[in-house]
């Protein structure tokens, strides 16, 4: 740490600044280089086994011995290519958000239209994108997600992945396999084996097992994406059930017996055992509310709304031009006028609206042929807030509920239980 009053700061800019500190006289007496690390060098892989064995670590000493199974979940697309024969990464983690779109002709130019895999950010376009960059060790390689790789620290068997983290690298989990146009690709090799999320995939390696104190027959079963863990998490099994996360933006879930998929609406479905897990994301949301009222203001303006009165305004609240889904538009303009003298009514107007879209979102996944929905749970900061979920259930018609557990590493828990229970 410094004071910067005390030093003279050089800055040459944001990641790079040189300090010098002089005596009285003015002579120096010392110098300092700083660079703030970027996402560059930020060595990823360090940090994340670093946390995963610090994790073990706080498992209580007395419940190690009863510790089951262990699954883990992961960021859906964040991709790590490694050396089969070292298990040494080749090159540094693509993350979730990296786009590769030097990949995406060649990807667009063998996939069907309008698939998973067609966008800069997907597992495909990554792996394509290091390819081409004529990665080093290339008949050795293997693709892994993120959290396929942390399970393989545990379990040591290299080159196994979950069926919903695969989607966005193009598995297609109806007919469990890869597909052709991708198997007729020289980089296939790279993919990884396939199996559904919560399938025990060996035992706790020995040396890992033994110097922590987990049982021999500890299982680690294979994960899921971060998302689809949190949806887990709510234990809405069913058809019909669904979670709608009112985070930054709104998202919603749906558990359907059919698979849906529409590349305009950004709309697709994740394998769940015999079922299919539809979801799909609009730009609206808490992000908004933020922008105008802090959390506490939102507490107390809501005491004050009626929930059982519709609002007579009707916004489209959005932070920027452009939505997704349920309307596929572009250009869409934010509509958060006119404005009321009173903010309850203003806050309750936004809220109204925000439920308003996510009504016309489940009824499009309706329409698109998804299970009708039954019954909605929800997550994220939006669901604290009483008078919402009962504005919510009056315009959706649907019983509304707080999911009692959320966190995705709950859902991650519940896999593990799946796997124990199935070996
Ligand atoms: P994310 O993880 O997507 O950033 P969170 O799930 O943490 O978001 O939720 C944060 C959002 O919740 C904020 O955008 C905020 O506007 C909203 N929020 C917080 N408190 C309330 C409230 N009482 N009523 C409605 N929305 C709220």
């Amino acid at each position: 740490t410094y004071v910067e009053s005390d030093v003279e700061v050089l800055r040459y800019s944001d990641e790079f600044r040189v300090l010098v500190d002089r005596d009285i006289q003015g002579k120096l007496t010392s110098l300092f280089l700083l660079f703030r690390k970027s996402e560059e060098t930020i060595d990823w892989i360090r940090s994340w086994k670093t946390t995963l064995f610090s994790l073990l670590e706080d498992v209580p000493v007395n419940l190690r011995p009863l510790i089951a199974s262990i699954s883990i979940d992961g960021t859906s697309a964040t991709t790590i290519i490694l050396d089969s024969n070292t298990g040494e990464p080749l090159w540094r983690p693509f993350l979730y958000n990296e786009s590769c779109p030097d990949a995406l002709p060649m990807v667009k130019s063998i996939a069907p239209a309008n698939h998973t895999v067609c966008s800069g950010t997907s597992t495909l376009c990554k792996l394509v994108s290091w390819w081409n960059i004529g990665g080093a060790n290339k008949t050795s390689a293997v693709l892994l997600h993120q959290s396929d790789w942390l399970l393989w620290i545990l379990h040591g068997k290299l080159g196994v992945s979950d069926y919903n983290n695969a989607l966005k690298v193009g598995y297609d989990p109806e007919v469990e396999s890869y597909p052709l146009w991708l198997l007729s690709q020289p980089y296939s090799q790279l993919l990884p084996s396939v199996k559904a999320p919560g399938a025990s995939i060996g035992f706790l390696k020995e040396d890992i097992r033994t110097k922590f104190g987990f049982p021999k027959d500890c299982v680690v079963c294979t994960g899921t994406t971060d998302s689809i863990a949190a949806f887990l998490a709510a234990r809405a099994t069913e058809p019909g059930k669904a979670v709608t996360s009112l985070g930054s933006t709104l998202a919603i879930k749906l558990l359907s017996t059919n698979r849906i998929e529409d590349a305009r609406f950004g709309v697709y479905s994740h394998r769940l055992d015999d079922k299919w897990l539809v979801g799909g994301a609009s730009n609206t949301g808490g992000a908004v509310l933020r922008q105008i009222f802090t959390d506490e203001q939102l507490e107390k303006l809501s005491d004050h709304i009626n929930p059982m009165e519709a609002s007579p305004l009707d916004y489209y609240p959005l932070q920027a031009v452009g939505e997704r889904f349920p309307v596929a538009d572009p250009e869409m303009a934010p509509r958060l006028h006119p404005r009321p003298q009173s903010d309850v009514e203003y806050l309750h107007g936004i809220l109204e609206s925000i439920a308003r879209i996510e009504a016309k979102a489940y009824r499009l996944l309706k329409d698109l042929g998804a299970t009708q929905v039954e019954e909605v749970f929800t997550a994220g900061g939006g669901a604290k807030n009483e008078k919402w979920i009962r504005i919510r259930e009056r315009v959706l018609g649907l019983p509304v509920r707080r999911a009692i557990q959320t966190e995705a590493a709950y859902g991650a828990a519940l896999l593990a239980l799946k796997g124990a229970q199935h070996n």
